[in-house]
């Protein structure tokens, strides 16, 4: 029997990888690829191969992981596993934080404070087998699944090679995937690699509120992150006549910005979302009378 084939081996793997709390730019985030790649060179494979494995450094303290699996030395065709092991962090947890990362204690709460939980979070939780904590989703749960793809692999399960890797940093500023790219190449050169196919284990999004459906999303979508600096003019408030509110003019081209589906791209009958205010402040630090 494998390391990682059943629900129940599935399922601890998982919980094993939210106890390590790897939010971005924590010192967790940086320890986090040692489980990993110690939980990989378990596998025979890796032993055999040992240079088939490594913890890749992005030149901030952190790393990514890479583990190939080549089927025999003339295949070329390869597919990668890409996954990201930071999570966002803990704060909207609230009195629950101290349990977020432990997913089977965090549940059994829930479940026995169910009562205190809207009722769309109740009827997920009555209707089927749910495990809760940050990043069970989003996307250890993934990342889980795809080393039970490479300990198949390693059984020689598929026609092609297997290379995973697993970066930090995704929720933030992409460090991690910015570092692979180039090292994608070279193991590629390295190894003699043809990549045919990407396959991305992040979780499947509704596209509106109630939606039921499962979506596999093909492709891929890039993103545009426009930033504005408002610059107002100083005035007394008991004088706003003559100064210029910057918060006013940040509120007016959220006004315009938000949700505007003007924005939006339509490729194939498939549209982007539409952009949303993602972070809005002044430079105050303390409220005063000055515009
Ligand atoms: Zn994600």
């Amino acid at each position: 029997m494998g390391k990682w084939q059943t629900k129940d081996q599935l399922t601890k793997l998982l919980c094993n990888l939210v106890r390590i709390p790897s939010i971005t730019g924590s010192q967790a985030e940086e320890i986090f690829p040692d489980f990993v790649v110690q939980q990989l060179s378990d596998l025979s494979y890796f032993q055999q191969y040992p240079n088939h494995l490594q913890k890749n450094p992005t030149g901030d303290d952190r790393f990514f992981i890479t583990a190939l699996v080549k089927k025999a030395p003339d295949v070329k065709n390869t597919v990668i596993l890409v996954s990201h092991f930071d999570v966002v962090d803990i704060k909207d947890y609230g009195r629950w934080k101290e349990d977020a990362f432990n997913p089977e204690k965090l549940t059994s709460m829930f479940y026995s404070h169910i009562d205190e939980l809207p009722v769309p979070v109740r009827q997920d939780m009555e209707q089927g087998n749910w495990l809760f904590g940050r990043g069970t989703m989003d996307m250890k749960c993934g990342l889980a699944l795809h080393m039970s793809m490479i300990e198949q692999a390693c059984e020689g399960k598929f026609d092609g090679n297997i290379l995973l890797l697993a970066v930090p940093d995704e929720e933030v500023n992409s460090v991690g995937m910015r570092a692979a790219v180039p090292k994608l190449l070279n193991i590629a050169k390295q190894f003699d690699l043809e990549y045919t196919t990407v396959l991305n284990s992040e979780p499947m999004f509704t596209r509106y509120p109630g939606d039921e459906s499962k979506y596999i999303y093909t492709g891929s979508v890039g993103k545009v992150l426009p930033g504005f600096l408002c610059y107002g003019k100083e005035s007394h408030v008991g004088e706003p006549f003559a100064g210029l509110n910057a918060n006013y003019m940040a509120s007016l081209l959220t006004a315009e910005i938000e949700l505007n589906t003007e924005f939006c791209e339509v490729i194939e009958g498939e549209a982007t979302p539409p952009p949303t205010n993602l972070i809005q402040r002044d430079l105050k630090d303390e409220y005063s009378t000055q515009i």
